[in-house]
């Protein structure tokens, strides 16, 4: 086929083509190079955004490109029914890399939780008994759009029409270890948790919240699940945010930036629950792609090493930095809160609702922000964005919200 006989693309094409369940902005970016992102019409723009907390490495990074291509040259799939070289290195990584003992591989973070929440019921199922089926899981807190995985997340928005639920889901409040201690109970298989809740705001637990459900799960022989989508893979300035607390899970999920844009998932546990999945309990025709797994190697070697986490904690200060400038001058945040490259805004007040105006603005200055929900402004940039770009970027977003301010 040739370029000619190709559909000319406009944003008008999405409203006439597409499943209307996502309001793309309106321009479509057709290329990018480490945190700088062009559109159709050649406009440059800072990517702050990262694809929603995926491109760890920011766009097109030479190593990644690659591993990709050198992979795609060679092997693309060949399913479960064989193994593949990329799949079993980048296990022995990750396995090497956390207190995993065992992985799983999908394509998504909902499908990692989902692989996650079959294999707490099934490790129970086998031990425990049927009885032993609850997972209890937090509010606000979000974990995937399976229909499992929004039964168990902590919004009920998520769910709303999609009802017969999934059965066995009981929700604690985040950070409130009395009410999780309220319904937690023998009858208890897992507790899942976001170790900082991403969608619902940038809510980092606390320290004492994060110990207590330990102990909680181990007095109840209840198994703990750290989703670790969003903070996994370098964000917080650990490889994952379990080793920043120093609390370890039985059950880890990780997703997004595991696969810096290529679509990849993984569920990590110990030998011993990692049992309960014997052959043909569960799994997936992509998992363990080649091609996934080959840029994923790529990605953890850049990622883990200890210059690269440490760069994260001095370009998460750059960003506050100037978070707290722009307050300084406008007071329109009642809070900056987050751990590493995840940084959430949160609006005063009298901004309650419109995070969304500040993403739109901030896309007319040339820089590409998310939201966390509707009262926070979201920061989920590159771990390798240099530091002149930040700078660029942040002033940049400080006249968007100038303009906003200014009405
Ligand atoms: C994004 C996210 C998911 C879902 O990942 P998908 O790849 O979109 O399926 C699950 N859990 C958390 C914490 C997330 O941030």
């Amino acid at each position: 086929m040739t370029t000619e006989t190709k559909t000319p693309v406009t944003r008008a094409l999405f409203d006439e083509v597409m499943v209307p369940n996502y309001a793309p902005g309106k321009m479509i970016p057709v290329k990018g190079e480490g945190s700088r992102v062009w559109d159709q019409e050649g406009n440059e723009y800072i990517d702050f955004a990262g694809g929603i907390a995926v491109s760890a490495l920011g766009h097109a990074h030479p190593a990644l490109v690659s591993a990709l291509t050198e992979q795609a040259q060679n092997l693309w799939h060949v399913s479960n029914v064989l193994a593949n070289e990329p799949m079993l290195r980048l296990a022995k990584k990750l396995t090497d890399l956390t207190f995993a003992d065992k992985v799983f591989f999908a394509n998504s973070g909902a499908e990692a939780n989902e692989a996650a929440f079959k294999l707490a019921r099934r490790y129970h199922w086998e031990h425990s008994g049927p009885e032993k089926n609850e997972i209890i899981a937090f509010n606000s807190s979000f974990h995937g759009r399976t229909l499992f995985t929004v039964c168990v997340g902590g919004q009920a928005k998520y769910r709303e029409g999609f009802e017969p639920a999934v059965d066995g889901i009981r929700h604690a409040n985040f950070n409130d270890l009395a009410s999780l201690e309220a319904i937690i109970s023998d009858k208890t298989c897992a507790v899942v948790m976001e170790p900082i809740q991403g969608e619902g705001g940038i809510l980092p637990a606390t320290q004492e919240f994060i110990e207590g459900v330990r102990a909680l799960c181990d007095k109840h022989n209840a198994l703990l699940i750290f989703d670790e989508v969003q903070t996994g893979v370098g964000r917080s300035g650990a490889l994952y945010a379990y080793q920043k607390y120093g609390v370890t899970p039985d059950i880890l999920t990780t997703a997004k930036s595991l696969g810096g844009g290529f679509p990849i998932g993984a569920m990590l546990t110990r030998g011993d629950i990692a049992k309960s999945l014997t052959i043909g309990t569960h799994g997936s025709t992509y998992g363990g792609n080649p091609m996934g797994c080959a840029v994923s190697e790529a990605l953890l070697d850049i990622v883990s090493q200890p210059e690269v986490l440490k760069g994260v904690e001095d370009k998460a200060a750059r960003f506050r930095k100037h978070l707290e400038d722009i307050n300084a001058k406008h007071g329109i945040f009642k809070d900056i809160r987050g751990c590493g490259l995840l940084i959430g805004a949160e609006l005063v007040d009298e901004w309650q609702g419109k995070s969304k105006d500040f993403l739109n603005a901030a896309l007319e200055h040339g820089v590409m922000v998310l939201v966390a929900g509707p009262n926070v402004v979201r920061f989920a940039p590159s771990l390798i964005v240099e530091d002149e770009l930040i700078d660029q970027g942040m002033a940049a977003f400080a006249k968007a919200v100038d303009q906003l301010v200014a009405g």
